[in-house]
């Protein structure tokens, strides 16, 4: 019998994780697909295809062309576009589809956050709590800041492209980071405020572990609405699902 062909939508460490337990899987043959934004980025084992299907059109002849069996949407939380356009190109063509998805962070004892609805509130509130901000987000929010009076830092993988924050300092860097290198980092900047989104996850928290100490406030973006398609929390889970929506193994 021919593996079932599974598409991977990635970009995330869950994705990479879901790769390699596909491709030593004889069930499972697994193509990986990466948006492109990254100019090296970390690749997936497997087969990979990079850059944008073209809209839910585009991504449903791709699944038609590639005889797709399933889809697995594990990319980040905050990609709210490819994952809509999963849930629609999916449903046209007839294909299950699984979310994969990391639960959000939940506050502890010591932690100040104030949970916004999105980049936009904000950079409202920013003003209110401090002066100099580390703006701990994706490339695609910092428009939002782009009028902010503060003092920013950001941090990306690769230079963000213009509207940014009149004054900013940028630290090229990949994570993950440890909790003492994000502390060294927020002492180095004498940072009073930081922003970041929703992400979740074990490998992005070390910002949230370093502000809790230095007793900082942090503005966190919530997500986007929950994605219109049944949603796992764990690679094995999505692995289960597949098995259980693809029964006939090889
Ligand atoms: P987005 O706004 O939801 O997507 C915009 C467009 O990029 C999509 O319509 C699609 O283009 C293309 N695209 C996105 N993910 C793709 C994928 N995995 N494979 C092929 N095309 C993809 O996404 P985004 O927030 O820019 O994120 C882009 C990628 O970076 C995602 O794969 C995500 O997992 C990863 N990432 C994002 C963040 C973040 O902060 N948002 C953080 C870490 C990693 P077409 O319409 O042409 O198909």
């Amino acid at each position: 019998m021919t593996p079932h062909h599974v598409l991977v939508l990635g970009g995330t460490h869950e994705a990479r994780r879901l790769a390699i337990a596909l491709h030593h899987d004889p069930a499972f043959a697994v193509t990986s697909s990466l948006a492109g934004r990254v100019a090296v980025p970390r690749l997936p084992c497997g087969d990979v295809r990079i850059g944008g299907f073209g809209g839910a059109a585009g991504l449903a002849a791709w699944l038609r062309g590639h005889r797709t069996d399933a889809v697995v949407d594990a990319t980040h939380p905050f990609a709210a576009r490819m994952t809509a356009n999963a849930v629609a190109a999916t449903a046209a063509v007839g294909v299950p589809l699984i979310v994969l998805r990391r639960p959000g962070w939940i506050e502890g004892p010591g932690d100040r956050w104030h949970r916004v609805p999105a980049a936009a509130a904000a950079a409202a509130l920013v003003p209110r709590l401090g002066a100099r901000v580390f703006l701990a987000i994706g490339s695609g929010d910092l428009a939002a800041f782009a009028r902010l009076d503060a003092w920013c830092l950001l941090r990306a993988v690769d230079p963000p492209p213009p509207p940014l924050p009149a004054r900013h300092h940028l630290v090229v860097a990949r994570g993950p980071f440890t909790a003492d290198a994000e502390r060294a980092l927020l002492r180095e900047h004498r940072v009073e405020v930081l922003v970041a989104r929703d992400s979740g996850g074990e490998l992005t928290a070390a910002k949230l572990v370093a502000a809790r100490e230095l007793g900082l406030p942090v503005v966190l973006i919530a997500r986007p609405p929950a994605p219109d398609a049944p949603v796992v929390a764990s690679v094995e889970e999505a692995v289960a699902w597949l098995a259980a929506a693809l029964p006939g193994r090889p």
